[in-house]
């Protein structure tokens, strides 16, 4: 059994659509069992949610987004579904009539809670889409809503899976169907145990693929990229990447942990946990087999660059001038968990404790604000933080060029700088 997961890219027209059903029919044997694990069409996602942010502020742009997520969708179908009889048409103008129901009220829950509601419409039409087009091109599919299958808690936007619930739940169904049928499912969404739909996080289509993998022992996860494979560093900021052919399970999760954009971080841990390969290849050039992540003692062959920019340095200073100690420590912690801010990086000195996170005004500011009752906190903007995994001086000078350093921290495998533009 194999899984194959598209991304928005993948499916962001119509061509898209049609490759995917080619992608199928030319990699899948006979006897090889498939489930499609797919995300929202093209740039969808960031429509609903600036749709689900109007919204909640109760903004006039709410129509306008909506209509764009609609027309964008219209204008696909069109194109692959000339019988505007077809039940697809149905189908997805019914899904959209839950986003209908939403805006008729004005909004009564957590600005979260909504965002799940809203945002996940789009895997849900987005998977109709192209499940309806491969029946159309004779494969035999079957569409799955994945929230009967991923259980998560009440964490909306960031939902926790019950593992054993997913599992067992996936488990009881799923070997048979996918016996008869090319499955089709959502990436990105799960659901509570009340059964309100919650998300896994923005990208999280990669997850979904790797727990359905890791529940049914697949022999192979891939995902179908717009890019050749997992490269040294982000074409957005080098010239001269180089494709990694083969990639251990650490390295990619220390990649992916740092930053690195092409695989969603917790897509690795379980593939790693049941010994599955994950596969990382283009969906433009089909001839090219990209890059395999599996168990293997090879080291990266080149040094890897992951750049994450608008970072800001956050320093926690006691305001009486006397040591961090353990207890500030778990208080800060627990400080930084509550306001959802993920550390990106952390130093401290007998004074001072500073860490760099990713500038969300929104969180930064309440997070301030607590933390400055019990200590002094000064702030950074616009920094960079550069993450080298095999780094030696000559890629360490590479990237310090026009920059200067704020926060260094190196051991023998990865060196991450905090650094700032020399104006
Ligand atoms: N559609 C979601 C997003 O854009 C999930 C995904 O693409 O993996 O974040
Ligand atoms: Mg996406």
């Amino acid at each position: 059994m194999q899984i194959y997961k598209f991304g928005g890219a993948s499916v962001k027209d119509a061509e898209g659509v049609r490759n995917v059903a080619h992608i199928i029919t030319q990699h899948k044997d006979k006897e090889q069992q498939l489930i499609i694990v797919v995300s929202a069409m093209g740039k969808t996602t960031n429509l609903l949610e600036n749709l689900t942010k109007a919204y909640y502020n109760q903004d006039e742009q709410t129509h306008l987004y909506f209509e764009q997520v609609k027309e964008f969708h219209q204008n696909i179908l069109e194109e692959l579904f000339e019988d505007r009889t077809d039940a697809i048409y149905n189908d997805v103008s019914n899904l959209f009539v839950e986003i209908d129901w939403i805006l008729e009220e004005a909004p009564q829950d957590t600005y979260d809670y909504l965002y799940d509601q809203i945002v996940s419409i789009g895997e849900l039409v987005s998977s109709r889409i192209i499940e309806a087009f491969l029946r159309k091109q004779q494969i035999d599919s079957l569409w799955l809503d994945a929230r009967n299958y991923i259980h998560t808690d009440n964490t909306f936007r960031e939902g926790n899976v019950d593992w054993e619930k997913t599992e067992r739940g996936i488990l009881s169904s799923i070997p048979s169907l996918v016996e008869k049928h090319v499955l089709v499912t959502q990436g990105f969404i799960g659901s509570t145990s009340e059964n309100f739909t919650t998300t896994l996080g923005r990208e999280g289509s990669d997850y979904t693929a790797a727990i359905f993998a890791a529940c049914l022992n697949a022999s192979l996860v891939t995902i179908w990229k717009d890019v050749p494979g997992v490269l040294n560093a982000d074409p957005k900021w080098f010239d001269a990447t180089e494709l990694i052919p083969e990639l251990s399970y650490l390295d990619a999760i220390e990649l992916t942990y740092y930053g690195a954009t092409v695989i969603h971080p917790k897509t690795i841990k379980p593939l790693q946990n049941k010994g599955i390969a994950l596969a990382v290849r283009s969906f433009v050039d089909l001839k090219n087999t990209g890059t395999i992540i599996k168990s293997t003692n090879s080291t990266l062959p080149v040094s890897s660059f992951i750049f994450k920019v608008n970072q800001v340095l956050i320093s926690i200073l006691p305001k009486d001038f006397s040591f961090i100690v353990e207890d500030n420590f778990s208080h800060i912690f627990d400080v930084f968990a509550k306001h959802r801010l993920k550390i990106n990086m952390m130093h401290n000195s007998a004074v001072s404790f500073s860490v760099s996170v990713d500038y969300d005004e929104q969180h930064i500011v309440s997070l301030v604000k607590e933390l400055r009752k019990q200590y002094d906190v000064e702030f950074k903007r616009d920094l960079e933080l550069v993450t080298i995994r095999y780094h030696n001086q000559q890629t360490i000078e590479r990237v310090l060029v026009n920059k200067k350093v704020i926060m260094q921290l190196q051991d023998n495998y990865t060196c991450q700088m905090l650094i700032q533009s020399i104006a």
